[in-house]
């Protein structure tokens, strides 16, 4: 199975890596830095020996890169694979972001059901289950985000199960929540965010969250 260095070092742009498979535009590695889409976080853009991922999809903890047609990589070459960093850091503030924020609500909102969240390079958002305007937790959120970016808090990222590759992200003193995601070292690397309400029907509000640039 790939070895995710996504995970060991989030903060990577680019590595060397043996090509394991080739099946027609589709190709494994030994090892990668490629975020696949998953929990909600978009793929990253990024090139193997040059060609343009176009999709990065993990299946049963193995990462399948579809490239475009007529690229000549074999089995057993070895590549440069590299991220776009831009894009790779933004999913990563947000990524945190929405992290925090939903944590902020499951922590003082009692029992709220999230039925969705989705973070791309311009915007992250949850979806809850919510009688209401959601907009009136603003206030609250914000101010606490704020002061959870303010302080800088240290972010661990760590395996619960290695074989089973579960993942996990703790702050000390506010929360430890499994996630597979890549995550920042730091709540300061967040930087400034805003909140706004989008409702979506009937008891169904989501919170949108864009970077401050
Ligand atoms: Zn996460």
């Amino acid at each position: 199975m790939v070895e995710k260095v996504f995970w060991s070092n989030p903060y990577l742009r680019e590595i060397e890596a043996k090509v394991t498979g080739v099946e027609g535009n589709v190709v494994t590695l030994d090892r990668t830095i490629i975020y696949p889409f998953s929990g909600g976080q978009e793929s990253d853009g990024g090139t193997i020996g040059g060609y343009p991922v176009l999709k990065a999809e993990i299946i049963e903890g193995e990462i399948f890169y579809t490239l475009e047609k007529g690229h000549a990589l074999k089995k057993g070459d070895q590549v440069s694979v590299k991220i776009d960093w831009d894009r790779r850091y933004k999913l990563m503030r947000l990524h945190f972001a929405v992290e925090i924020v939903l944590e902020l609500v499951n922590q003082n909102y009692g029992d709220v059901e999230k039925i969705g969240a989705h973070i791309s390079e311009h915007k992250g958002r949850l979806d809850f289950a919510w009688n209401g305007n959601i907009s009136e937790t603003f206030g609250f959120l914000q101010a606490e985000l704020d002061r959870i970016v303010d302080a800088d808090l240290k972010i661990l990222s760590d395996f619960d199960d290695a074989d089973k590759e579960i993942r996990y992200w703790q702050i000390e003193s506010f929360a430890k929540v499994p996630c597979c995601g890549t995550h920042l070292k730091s709540t300061a690397e967040i930087g400034k965010v805003t909140l706004k309400r989008n409702n979506r029907g009937k008891q169904k509000e989501r919170i949108e969250i864009t970077l401050v640039e």
